[in-house]
């Protein structure tokens, strides 16, 4: 299996900060941050609150962290944005790994995430199993929403059955 790398890290960094309009000097020290402390994400988190000199927050995560119950403050934004980083990070790494076995384990099963709410896209797939290269991967993508939180394992033919 292979292990988070440093482009996994800095494609995901670069997505996310378009996605929430931060500007590239910030971009820049956030990829430092997150390759040095991929293993350790609250040591990350308290580093990425460091790179931001003003009050920052946006409004996409603020719905999140309110689902979530968690007060709207700027080291939660900023934590959310570094918890995405990794989660896309890992992913893009889980689907390398998906791939490289697919020839034994052909299905990826779905699970929810540990949120307090439900996944919008994918909670009624909780449990189910497609093909690796199924079309459902890119209509309802892992980690596209906000609000999700889920993951996938490769499982084999007779455990999709
Ligand atoms: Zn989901």
């Amino acid at each position: 299996m292979s292990i988070t790398n440093k482009k996994d890290l800095s494609d995901s960094v670069k997505k996310v900060c378009k996605e929430f309009n931060l500007p590239s000097s910030i971009a820049s020290k956030l990829i430092g941050t997150v390759t040095e402390h991929f293993n350790d994400p609250r040591r990350a988190k308290k580093e990425a609150v460091q790179h931001f000199t003003f009050n920052w927050q946006n409004d996409l995560i603020r719905p999140v962290l309110l689902a979530s119950e968690l007060e709207d403050f700027t080291d939660n934004h900023i934590s959310f944005v570094v918890a995405r980083i990794l989660a896309l990070a890992h992913l893009s790494r889980q689907w390398r790994d998906a791939k490289k076995v697919s020839r034994t384990h052909p299905y990826l099963q779905i699970s929810l995430g540990p949120t307090l709410y439900s996944c919008p896209v994918h909670s009624d797939d909780a449990g189910k199993s497609f093909p690796v290269d199924s079309d459902y991967w890119e209509k309802k993508p892992l980690r596209e929403n906000l609000m999700c939180g889920c993951s996938f394992r490769a499982i084999t033919k007779s455990e999709a059955e």
